[in-house]
């Protein structure tokens, strides 16, 4: 067996391409029923039933700009972040599908990577998408690997499929509507953001009911993600900051930043929790017996309005102030 070095990453547990590839298929395991022809053949197979509907969403993390460089020169932690980045690669997109109103199912997966990525970190990389994927249901049916000059990209494409229903969009949010929003927000970088977990079944369950108007997933935080369905809806929101689920690691970023923990609650990214709008009634309901087990909070209302304020409490909704879009933009944030 080869000596393990703490300070470097043997040449041995380099492999090549189709060794690599062979190495993922045979941990990712046998695929269901529905997967006619998984890994192994130019391209997968899929059996969908007549008339349903697929939603398909497709994200890439890279190196030094998602997550840190992972540096050869210590394995161990190399490796439990090449766990974390494969969980989240798909945890994402699984999100996104969800918050579409999809069940995710299908999955192909782009990897580049450095020569010295190929052993142990790849494996972890693969142990990462297996986890997410047997935890949601997903089966990994396809990809590429190739190598990469400089950072280590991971790109998932994932199929959902929406059942008898139709896809629930940004746009369908009404005047009058309750804005709700799943689990407690803001402060994620202390590093919540690596190990996202998709509210799949909160998104199912609203669906299931048809009491939900739009939905969206928080990843570049409530101001800007509240912002898109705003827009492609035509309304405005009315946002009481009492209500507004303030996360642990918010109060701690807080201390860190000196700004307020409501602010990190408010423009924080990567809380892939969910956004959505639905009937007063549903609302009061939700607000108190929470979702599959996930508090949901009732944060305000939308309006006929233009733009989107936020007061201190619904009982003085005149003190209300515009609420600035501060969520990140990979350029401009960059
Ligand atoms: P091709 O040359 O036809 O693109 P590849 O050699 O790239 O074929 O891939 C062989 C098989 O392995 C294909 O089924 C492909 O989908 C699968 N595959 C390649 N890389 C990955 C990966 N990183 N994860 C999962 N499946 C992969
Ligand atoms: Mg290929």
């Amino acid at each position: 067996m080869a000596h393990e070095s703490s300070h470097s990453i043997e040449p041995s547990t380099q492999r090549g391409e189709f060794e690599l590839i062979a190495a993922i298929r045979a941990s990712l395991g046998t695929p269901p029923e529905d997967v006619i022809v998984g890994i192994g053949d130019d391209a997968a197979v899929l059996s969908v039933p007549p008339g349903e509907q697929l939603v398909v969403t497709t994200d890439m993390l890279v190196e030094g700009r998602h997550f840190d460089a992972l540096t050869v020169g210590d394995a161990a932690n190399a490796q439990s972040a090449a766990e974390a980045i494969g969980w989240k690669a798909l945890a994402v997109s699984i999100s996104d599908v969800a918050a579409m109103g999809g069940r995710a199912r299908w999955a192909v997966v782009s990897i580049a990577l450095r020569a010295e990525h190929t052993g142990s970190v790849a494996d972890a990389l693969t142990v990462g998408l297996r986890r997410c994927a047997e935890s949601f249901g997903v089966a990994i049916v396809g990809g590429d690997t190739t190598a990469s000059p400089g950072p280590l990209i991971v790109n998932v494409t994932l199929a959902g499929s929406l059942g008898d229903g139709d896809a629930v969009l940004r746009s369908g949010a009404r005047v009058g509507d309750a804005v709700c929003v799943t689990g407690a927000l803001g402060g994620s970088r202390l590093g919540r953001h690596l190990h996202p977990q998709p509210r799949q079944d909160e998104a199912l369950s609203l669906v299931k009911e048809g009491v939900v108007h739009a939905m969206i997933d928080l990843s570049d935080g409530l101001s800007s993600d509240l912002g898109h369905v705003l827009d492609a809806s035509g309304v405005g929101a009315m946002l009481w900051a009492d209500r507004v689920p303030i996360h642990p690691d918010a109060t701690r970023r807080a201390a860190e930043t000196g700004r307020p923990a409501l602010e990190h609650a408010l423009h924080d990214g990567e809380d892939f929790e969910l956004l959505f709008t639905t009937s007063p009634d549903v609302a009061a309901r939700l607000a108190t017996d929470g979702l599959c087990g996930t508090p949901v909070a009732w944060i305000g209302r939308l309006t006929g309005d233009a733009d989107c304020v936020i007061a201190p409490d619904a009982s003085q909704e005149s003190a209300a102030v515009p609420l600035e879009r501060r969520g990140y933009d990979h350029f401009r944030n960059g």
